[in-house]
């Protein structure tokens, strides 16, 4: 006999955090185009569902020199970032179709993780390059910590928002196929930040996205090239096998570089 499941609406952030108390046996529904399928096919069977629909969270808050994006906020909405932080306006614009955008949440793009066939969670490449905090509650109570961390122990949290301060300049390079359902295969983007620092991370690899820490360190965009390779674990799936991105990745690191000279 299958398990009824109680599915909540709260309708605040705090009804929200108390709904999902310490994590247990408790799916967070953002859009749902991830999890909507699970439930339909019995894949995931939890005994409480908490929507955030309703709960306040789909903020976008952009002030002089940070940012601070809800988790509710649907994808589709990073597009008014476009002057401010190119590169996450251009990598959610690139994130499937426009109904996927307009349903899909930030939260549930970040918190994704890996899919059985295709790479997921597109967003997380330019937030770890902007050195996003994420703000979240669990049973260890709210955390606010770089999202780097945040992902490595992301189960049973609540991500609530995530913020980051307003780069000089970014860049984004992806490749896709027409054909695979507007999937990602692999992308990387660069930040060049206030100080003058570059940052540069990856998605589409395993696991979750990636900073390609030795390549930012390296003297010049050929070298950052073939050092990121390094920094990152690759996968075959039903996109493109481990070799093919190996061959890419520098290409892309080197393109975002020379982008962000350009914006120099
Ligand atoms: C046709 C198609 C094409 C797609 N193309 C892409 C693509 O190009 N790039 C890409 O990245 N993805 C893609 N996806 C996958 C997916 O649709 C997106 O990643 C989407 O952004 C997921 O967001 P959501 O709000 O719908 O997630 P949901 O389905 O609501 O949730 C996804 C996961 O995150 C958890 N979650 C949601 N919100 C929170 C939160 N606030 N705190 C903690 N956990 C949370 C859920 O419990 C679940 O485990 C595609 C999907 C489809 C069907």
């Amino acid at each position: 006999m299958t398990q009824a499941t109680e599915v909540l609406f709260p309708t605040s952030a705090e009804e929200a955090i108390a709904q999902f108390g310490d994590g247990g046996d408790v799916t967070v529904l953002g859009g749902g185009t991830i999890v909507m399928p699970e439930l339909t096919y019995g894949r995931l069977a939890p005994s409480k569902v908490v929507s955030l629909a309703r709960a306040g969270l789909d903020t976008l808050e952009a002030d002089g020199t940070s940012v601070t994006i809800g988790a509710a906020l649907p994808i589709a909405r990073l597009a008014e970032l476009a002057d401010d932080v190119t590169a996450l306006a251009q990598c959610a614009l690139n994130v499937a179709d426009y109904e996927i955008r307009r349903q899909g949440t930030v939260g549930g793009n970040v918190c994704a993780g890996a899919g059985h066939d295709a790479p997921r969670g597109d967003l997380q490449g330019p937030l770890l390059a902007l050195e996003a905090q994420a703000r979240s509650v669990g049973s260890a109570g709210e955390a606010t910590e770089p999202l780097e961390e945040f992902l490595a122990h992301r189960d049973g949290r609540l991500l609530l928002d995530l913020t980051f301060e307003k780069p000089a300049a970014s860049a984004f390079a992806a490749i896709d196929y027409p054909h695979t359902h507007e999937y990602t295969v692999l992308a990387v983007t660069g930040v060049r930040t206030a100080g003058g620092e570059t940052r540069l991370a990856a998605t589409g690899v395993a696991g979750y996205g990636t900073r390609l820490r030795a390549a930012e360190a390296a003297g010049d965009p050929q070298q950052a090239g073939a050092a990121a390779v390094g920094d990152v674990r690759l996968g075959d799936d039903a996109l493109a096998s481990t070799w093919y991105r190996e061959q890419t990745l520098p290409v892309l690191v080197r393109r975002v570089l020379a982008e962000l000279e350009e914006a120099a």
